[in-house]
Order: structure tokens, then C-alpha cells, then sequence
């Protein structure tokens, strides 16, 4: 989710925002800024999983568990935090996404070391981001920073981070007519994973040479590892940012028993934006990251055991729009629908052709919908439907 529909509503005149601000179930346009999406979550859906330390699935081999399921960077006062899920094998957590609260989230969600008070990040071998939208990365700074004081083994191996590379070209302005607007940080607009990290290393310099002179703070260097996924054999992005479909999956990380592929799914004019799967000795886990009905990934997720797909629900979209000036409607509409995925779409069109057997909704817009209309994407899909929710864990069995 983008800042666009955010600007949109800015633009409404204030007489009108409270007919869009009622559809949204705002009570007041001064709360537009912290409502436009996903508010009162907690309400519609109560975590369903056994939470806190020690508690999930700990005992099963392979466990996913969903640490946030909003999607869009607008706080919305809500239960439900950012994007964030993660993914363990024995006593190794792998993480896509950090959204905002992510950290709290993973410190409460028994995928900690609880045999150490300062040991939350003990057990992350790996983090993955599918693309570099503020809403799946805002929590990065805060493991970065902190990462060192999270760790309480610094002679461990370091945390492999992995993400999307630099783009070379500008996303593409739309609508075409509008006056193309001026570059954030022009000498280098689209950092990838590896420079966003450098970026936060000298924005935290101060933080991290107090620490190293005046203890013996390891420093993010040793606690962290950021790698570019190599896509320049693939694609060439371009303004449009749709991406080419790929024969097979991008090869990432074997971590021991874990193997970790990707592919590039469809979130234009994002790009690149992946999702990834992650395959145990008990089974496969897809995450979709933010897409529209992506060939690629539904190839990545053939047969697996769980995917976990984003999800938005057009008819919220319809109704936001609805209360929009013109001019500002349709690029909202546009980039809402032809950048995720309906509920409509995501069971018929995507777990049903990928076979998987279980399709877990995440990643939520608007995440105060009812459980009911989140239901409705069981029309078309054979499979189970599980309806995600903060801190839900799953465990991961092989098939008898
Ligand atoms: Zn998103
Ligand atoms: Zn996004």
C-alpha cells in the first residue's frame, strides 16, 4: 500500500470528509491522519493462535506465524500492527517484513529466547523483505539499531538480510498528464536493501560509536548482513515496473535444512517486489508480499502447504472512491486494484491454480473489515481458508 489514497482524501474538501470519513467508520475528520485504514481491528479479529513466551507452537519443527497482518502505512489505532511474519525451523526464525510494531510483536510471540532476558533476536537466522514500501520496513531501523543489544551471543553468525536491489529507472508518473514531480534524494532515489542499511549505519553513527567506545557493543556490522537479490539477469526494470514472467524461482539462501527460493510478483509500477517461499523437511510456505494475481507466484506456490497472500477488499475500495473527487478517484482506484489482490480474486485465481492446501489471509485493507467478507474468498478455492490474525501460529506438519 502506497501514500496515495492517504493524498487523495487530503484533497477532499473538508466539507465532504466526513461523508468518506463516516464510510471508513471515523468518527471525526481530525483522526483522518491515524484512520484511513484498518481501524479497529482488534475487534474484528481477536488473535485466534496461543500467544505470548512459550507459547504458539513451540513444540512442532516448523511453526509460521503471523506477527502483523495490517497492510498500509497509516497507523490505525487498532490491534492489528504491520506486516510481519515469520517462519521457524527448530530453533531457527526467519522473518519477511517488518513492519510497524514488528519487534514487539516478535518479542511476544514465543520466537524469542526466553533462557535470555536480552536474547529477542537470538534465534533470527534470516530477514527477507519483499519490496521497499514503509509499511514492510519500518520496524528495520529499529532491529538494526538495537540489534546488538538483542543479541547475547555477538560471535554468532550474523543476521543474513536479503531484499530487493537499487532501481535504475524512475517509476513511471501517473496519470501521464500530471506535472512529473520533483525526486526524494536524487543522487540516489531508489536504494535497494544493501544502501538502505548503509544509510541507516551513518544515520545511527552516533548511537553505534558511543556504544563501541564506551563498551564493547559489537556493532551492527557483526550483528547484520544485507544482500541485494541479483536480479539483473532477469529483468531490467522499467518505469512500468511489470515484471517478466520467469521460468523458475530465484534461487536466495540454504540455510541447512531450509531452503529459501523467490520469485517476482506483480506490485507496479513497485518493483522489484518478491515473494518468497520457504521449503522444511515438513513442508512448503509461501508469502506473497504485495501483488495483483501474479503468475510467477503462482507457480512459486504450486502444492504448497501454506500460502500466505495479501488480500484487499474491493468493495471498502469502491466506497473510497466513491467520496473522491474525480480526478483523484481513479488513481486511487487504479493503484489499489491493479497493485493487490480482491477478495474475490486471491482463492479463485491464485491457491486455487497454485493447489496449495491452505490459504492464509494477511496484509489486510481495510483491516476492520467483517470476518465475513474476508470469508468470501473461499468461493473458488478447494482448499482451507484461514483468516489471518496478530500473532496466529501455525504448525507445520508433513502429510501423512
Ligand atoms: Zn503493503
Ligand atoms: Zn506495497
Amino acid at each position: 500500500m502506497c501514500n496515495v489514497l492517504h493524498e487523495a482524501v487530503a484533497a477532499v474538501p473538508k466539507t465532504d470528509r466526513r461523508r468518506l470519513l463516516a464510510m471508513m467508520g471515523v468518527g471525526a475528520a481530525g483522526t483522518l491522519g491515524a484512520s484511513v485504514l484498518g481501524q479497529d481491528a482488534a475487534a474484528a479479529h481477536p488473535p485466534q493462535g496461543p500467544a505470548g513466551p512459550g507459547g504458539g507452537n513451540a513444540k512442532s519443527r516448523t511453526e509460521l506465524v503471523l506477527l502483523g497482518t495490517a497492510g498500509g502505512p497509516t497507523h490505525n489505532g487498532g490491534e492489528r500492527f504491520g506486516i510481519s511474519t515469520a517462519v521457524r525451523y527448530k530453533n531457527r526464525v526467519y522473518l519477511v517484513d517488518l513492519g510497524m510494531g514488528a519487534f514487539q510483536r516478535l518479542a511476544a510471540s514465543g520466537l524469542r529466547d526466553n533462557s535470555e532476558p536480552n536474547g529477542a533476536l537470538n534465534k533470527v537466522r534470516g530477514i527477507f523483505f519483499t519490496h521497499l514500501h514503509s509499511d514492510h520496513t519500518v520496524d528495520w531501523p529499529t532491529l538494526y539499531a538495537t540489534g546488538s543489544v538483542n543479541v547475547t551471543d555477538p560471535g554468532r553468525e550474523p543476521i543474513e538480510v536479503f531484499g530487493p536491489g537499487r532501481r535504475d529507472s524512475a517509476t513511471r508518473v501517473y496519470p501521464p498528464s500530471r506535472p512529473t514531480p520533483a525526486l526524494v534524494n536524487p543522487s540516489d532515489p531508489y536504494p535497494g536493501i544493501a544502501a538502505m542499511t548503509g544509510y541507516l549505519r551513518q544515520g545511527f553513527a552516533q548511537d553505534f560509536n558511543d556504544r563501541i567506545r564506551d563498551t564493547d557493543f559489537a556493532g551492527p556490522d557483526v550483528i547484520f548482513r544485507a544482500h541485494d537479490i541479483d536480479i539483473s539477469d532477469l529483468w531490467r526494470v522499467d518505469p512500468a515496473g511489470k515484471p517478466p514472467h520467469l521460468d523458475k524461482p530465484i534461487e536466495v539462501w540454504q540455510d541447512g535444512e531450509v531452503t529459501v527460493t523467490a520469485t517476482l510478483v506483480d506490485h507496479h509500477p513497485t518493483a522489484p517486489a518478491f515473494g518468497f517461499r520457504f521449503d522444511t523437511p515438513d513442508g512448503a510456505i509461501v508469502i506473497s508480499g504485495d501483488t495483483t494475481v501474479s503468475e510467477n507466484l503462482i507457480d512459486l506456490a504450486q502444492g504448497a502447504d501454506y500460502l500466505v497472500h495479501e488480500v484487499i477488499d474491493a468493495q471498502w475500495v469502491d466506497e473510497i472512491v466513491s467520496a473522491l473527487p474525480p480526478e483523484a478517484a481513479e488513481p486511487v482506484r487504479t493503484h489499489l486494484l491493479e497493485a493487490h489482490t480482491t477478495i474475490e480474486q486471491v482463492g479463485r485465481d491464485v491457491a486455487e491454480p497454485a493447489g496449495v492446501k491452505n490459504l492464509v489471509l494477511s496484509h489486510l485493507v481495510p483491516g476492520n473489515s467483517p470476518d465475513k467478507s474476508w470469508r468470501r474468498a473461499q468461493r473458488g478455492f478447494s482448499g482451507r481458508l484461514i483468516i489471518g490474525s496478530d500473532l496466529m501460529s501455525i504448525a507445520v506438519r508433513p502429510s501423512p
